[in-house]
């Protein structure tokens, strides 16, 4: 489909989407990962390059949040929240008795270079300097998507608008910001509007992933939805993790006890 098509095409209703979920006071989008694919391919290719911000939750959000309320904003004003892994599936068949879909942020990135392959302007920012351009690479010769541009993600908050007007300046319909979890959802957020592609996602380690710098975890764990068993328990770097996985597990027990 070219942007000239889909701009004459109408926008195709997505099951599930009136349907959102509060998880402590957090949106979540009962979605597929087909329809979150169908529904930013849309977005991407309006004749109106109207910005949308893309989160996909986590347990570790959640936690973090709790102390930070700049994230909650970004997260509430979010025009898609989908459940990243296992954990959120879990809270939300806990607490609203609902089954949720996953769609993960690497599954979300990989399946729009898939589907719009050379159509597609991507930004890729964040992670340490050399590695984006590595993840850019390799999104080129794996999908054949256009590179929009490239910038690191170690800047200092007073350089954020320079670089929002740089991405702003690129004519993306993608911004990939993988900044670690809070600052690539409150840059997302905040600078939107400077920002300016339509599609904006928070997307963690995914440029890492790109690149080859980090292992995407095993096949078997992501079927099953436990990549965070692979993530805390046997990368040593995120140890330092369990504490929370265990805090948000009290927190869903403690909030199922009190409704
Ligand atoms: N990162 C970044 N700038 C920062 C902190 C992190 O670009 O100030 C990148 C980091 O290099 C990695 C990604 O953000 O590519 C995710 O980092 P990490 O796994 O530490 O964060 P998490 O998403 O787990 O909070």
């Amino acid at each position: 489909m070219t942007p000239a098509d889909s701009r004459s095409t109408p926008v195709s209703p997505v099951p599930g989407a009136e349907d959102r979920l509060t998880l402590f006071d957090l949106p979540l989008d009962p979605v597929t990962l087909d329809h979150a694919l169908t529904r930013l391919g849309e977005w991407m290719f309006r004749a109106h390059r109207t910005p949308h911000t893309v989160v996909t939750l986590n347990p570790e959000f959640i936690v973090q949040s709790r102390t930070q309320p700049d994230f909650v904003r970004a997260m509430q004003e979010a025009d898609l929240v989908t459940a990243d892994g296992v954990g959120i599936v879990w809270a939300a068949r806990q607490l609203r008795g609902r089954e949720v879909p996953r769609a993960p942020g690497y599954d979300l990135v990989k399946g729009l270079m898939e589907r719009h392959g050379a159509e597609l302007r991507v930004f890729f920012l964040g992670a340490k300097p050399g590695v984006a351009e590595q993840a850019a690479q390799h999104a080129v010769r794996d999908y054949g998507v256009q590179v929009a541009g490239i910038h690191h993600g170690y800047f200092d908050q007073a350089e954020d608008q320079r670089v929002a007007e740089f991405v702003g300046a690129s004519g993306a319909h993608l911004v990939l910001t993988a900044m670690g979890a809070g600052r690539q959802e409150i840059f997302n957020h905040y600078w939107r509007q400077v920002l300016g592609a339509p599609v904006l996602i928070g997307c963690g380690g995914v440029i890492d992933v790109l690149a080859g710098t980090a292992e995407l975890a095993p096949t078997w764990t992501r079927r099953l939805g436990v990549e965070f068993l692979w993530r805390v328990g046997l990368d040593r770097k995120r140890w330092n993790r369990a504490p929370r996985l265990a805090q948000f597990v009290r927190m869903v027990l403690a909030e199922k006890r009190r409704t």
